[in-house]
C-alpha cells in the first residue's frame, strides 16, 4: 500500500511537471548595465515581462564581447526560449546570429544595429531601435530654430554657426547618423557651419566634461555658439564644463545652447533649470517592451505580427520606435 502511495505521489508530481504550462523564459544581454539611455530600456523590459508572466533573465555584458558570447551560450545550454541581444559591438553580430539559427532560438537585437546581411541571414531575428537618422535632423533643428529666434547666438555676427560636436562610441549607427544628420539639419536650414571641434566621448558623461574642457581651451569659451551631443549624458558633461566657467547657470550672457539625444530624467531637469535647450526623445519603454512582446510571441511559436505586438513592422523584423523633439515648450510631458 505504501509503495504504491510512493509510485502514484513520483507518478503525479511528473504528470504535473510535465502538463503544467511552462512560462517562456526569455535571456538578455546588455552590453553594459553603466548607461542611462539602455537602464531605461533594461528597466522597461523587466516591467513588461511580469506583466506578460515570463521569466526574464537580464546579464550585464560589462562592455565586452567575448564575456557576451560566453553569456549567450550559457542562456543556450539552460535552454531559453528566445534571446535578447544589446550587443556590444554591433559590427560583430554574425557569430551570434548563427549561434542562435544553430539552435533554432528566436532572436532580438536591440539599439545596436547588426548590417543588413546578418539580419537576413535568418528567419528568427528582429531588430528593436530607432532611425538615427531622425534623431540627427530634429537635433540639429533644434539648434537651427534657436539661431532664427536668437539672432543674438551668432555672437561674432559672421552669419555662421560655430558649432562642437561630442559623439557616441565610433562605429555605432547612432554616432555616426546623428553627426551627419544633425550637421545636414542645420545646413538645410539654411545656416553655414564651422566646426571648432569634434571628438567622441563614448556616451560618457565624464569623458563628456573632459573633451570639452579641452574644447574650451583650444576653442576659447566665447567663441562656441553651440554644442550637440549625440546623446544626453555627453551633453550634461559639456555642461559641467561650461558651469565651470559660469556658463549655464542663468546669466543670459553666458549661455551656449547645447542639445542631447535621449531624454534622460537629468536631461530634462537640466532643461527645466535652463542649462540645456533641448534633446530628443530616444524612446526607452516602448523599446523596451517592443523586445519583450517580440521575444515572448517569437518563443510560442507564433507569428510576430503588428496586431500581436501592437507596433508597426518594417520588412517583416524591423521595428521602429519614433523619435520626438523636446523643446522647451513640451519637455514636462516627457518628466515621470
Ligand atoms: C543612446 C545612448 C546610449 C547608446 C548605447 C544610444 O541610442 O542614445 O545614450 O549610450 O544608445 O548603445
Amino acid at each position: 500500500m505504501k509503495k504504491l502511495l510512493v509510485i502514484s505521489v513520483v507518478l503525479g508530481v511528473v504528470l504535473a511537471g510535465s502538463c503544467a504550462f511552462a512560462a517562456d523564459s526569455i535571456g538578455a544581454c546588455i552590453y553594459k548595465f553603466d548607461d542611462t539611455f539602455m537602464t531605461g530600456v533594461r528597466n522597461a523590459m523587466k516591467v513588461e515581462a511580469d506583466k506578460t508572466g515570463v521569466e526574464l533573465e537580464v546579464v550585464d555584458s560589462q562592455n565586452k564581447q567575448p564575456i557576451q558570447n560566453d553569456q549567450v551560450d550559457a542562456y543556450i545550454s539552460k535552454g531559453i526560449d528566445a534571446l535578447i541581444l544589446n550587443p556590444v559591438d554591433r559590427t560583430a553580430a554574425e557569430p551570434l546570429m548563427n549561434k542562435a539559427k544553430a539552435e533554432e532560438l528566436p532572436v532580438v537585437f536591440v539599439n545596436r544595429e547588426p548590417y543588413a546581411d546578418v539580419m537576413n541571414a535568418y528567419d528568427k531575428i528582429w531588430y528593436v531601435g530607432a532611425k538615427a537618422e531622425e534623431s540627427g535632423t530634429q537635433s540639429g533643428e533644434l539648434i537651427a530654430d534657436y539661431f532664427k529666434a536668437h539672432p543674438e547666438a551668432d555672437k561674432n555676427k559672421d552669419g555662421k554657426i560655430q558649432y562642437i560636436m561630442l559623439r557616441g562610441e565610433q562605429g555605432h549607427q547612432d554616432a555616426v547618423l546623428r553627426t551627419d544628420f544633425s550637421i545636414k539639419a542645420m545646413k538645410d536650414a539654411g545656416f553655414e557651419l564651422v566646426e571648432l571641434g569634434s571628438d567622441t566621448a563614448n556616451w560618457d558623461k565624464v569623458q563628456a566634461t573632459d573633451k570639452m574642457n579641452g574644447f574650451i581651451s583650444s576653442a576659447g569659451i566665447e567663441n562656441i555658439e553651440a554644442i550637440l551631443a549625440n546623446n544626453d549624458d555627453m551633453a550634461l558633461g559639456a555642461i559641467e564644463a561650461l558651469k565651470a566657467e559660469g556658463y549655464n547657470t542663468g546669466d543670459p550672457t553666458k549661455y551656449i545652447p547645447v542639445v542631447g539625444v535621449d531624454a534622460t530624467a537629468p536631461a530634462l531637469e537640466a532643461m527645466k533649470a535652463g542649462a540645456m535647450l533641448g534633446t530628443v526623445l530616444n524612446d526607452a519603454e516602448n523599446q523596451g517592451i517592443a523586445a519583450i512582446r517580440v521575444a515572448v510571441k517569437a518563443a510560442d511559436g507564433e507569428a510576430v505580427t503588428e496586431e500581436s505586438i501592437g507596433y508597426t513592422i518594417t520588412d517583416g523584423k524591423y521595428i521602429w520606435i519614433p523619435y520626438r523633439k523636446v523643446t522647451s515648450e513640451n519637455y514636462q510631458q516627457f518628466m515621470k
